[in-house]
C-alpha cells in the first residue's frame, strides 16, 4: 500500500473530544502536560500529580476524562516486558490522535531529543530518560485493554497489565513505517 510518510509539522483535525485542551503550534496539549509558572507546557513530560491522579482514578491522560470500556497503553518496546506503562492509559480516539500528532510515538522522528526539557518539581520524565537522550527512537506500541491493575513501579504508580490479557497489541512504528 504505498503512501508518503506525513511531515514532520502534520498537524491532524483536533477531535471534538478534545476542543476543551489548550493548543500549541495545532497540536492538543494533553491535560497531564506540566505547565510551568511562565505559563508555557512542558510536552513530552508528565505532571506527577495528574499522573498519579489520572492512574488510580481511571481518567485519560490526553483528555483527563474517564476512561470507559475499551482503553489503550501507549508503550515503548523496551517497556513491553514490565506490562505496565507508567504513564496514563488513553481511550482509543485520545490514543489514536496521539499517534497522529506525536512525532516521537509516530516514528517520524528518529532520535530522541539530546536535552531534556527544564522541568518543575512536580514534573517527572520516564525513569531512564537520561538513557534515552541522544539514543535511537525505539519503536511503541499500543496495547488495547478492558481494564488494568494499579501497582508501584520505580515509587511511582503504573498501570500494569500482568494479571489481564490485553485484547491486542499493535506495533505502531513498524506500522507506518512499512507502509
Ligand atoms: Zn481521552
Amino acid at each position: 500500500m504505498p503512501s508518503h510518510p506525513a511531515p514532520a509539522d502534520a498537524t491532524p483535525p483536533i477531535p471534538a473530544a478534545l476542543a476543551h485542551l489548550p493548543i500549541v503550534g495545532g497540536l492538543v496539549v494533553p491535560w497531564v502536560t506540566p505547565r510551568t509558572a511562565d505559563g508555557r507546557y512542558l510536552l513530552g513530560a508528565v505532571d506527577a500529580t495528574k499522573t498519579r491522579t489520572a492512574i488510580h482514578g481511571r481518567l485519560c491522560g490526553v483528555c483527563g476524562t474517564r476512561l470507559g470500556e475499551r482503553l489503550v497503553l501507549l508503550l515503548r518496546e523496551s517497556d513491553l516486558p514490565r506490562y505496565a506503562s507508567t504513564e496514563p492509559a488513553l481511550h482509543p480516539h485520545c490514543a489514536a490522535y496521539t499517534i497522529a500528532a506525536c512525532p516521537m510515538v509516530a516514528g517520524r522522528r528518529s532520535h530522541y531529543r539530546a536535552s531534556a526539557h527544564q522541568i518543575g518539581e512536580d514534573a517527572l520524565h520516564g525513569d531512564d530518560l537520561d538513557q534515552r537522550l541522544g539514543a535511537p527512537a525505539e519503536p511503541w506500541h499500543a496495547v488495547w485493554l478492558t481494564r488494568y491493575a494499579v501497582i508501584t513501579l520505580h515509587g511511582h504508580p503504573a498501570a500494569s497489565y500482568l494479571l489481564i490479557p490485553p485484547l491486542r497489541i499493535r506495533p505502531i512504528g513498524a506500522l507506518q513505517r512499512s507502509s
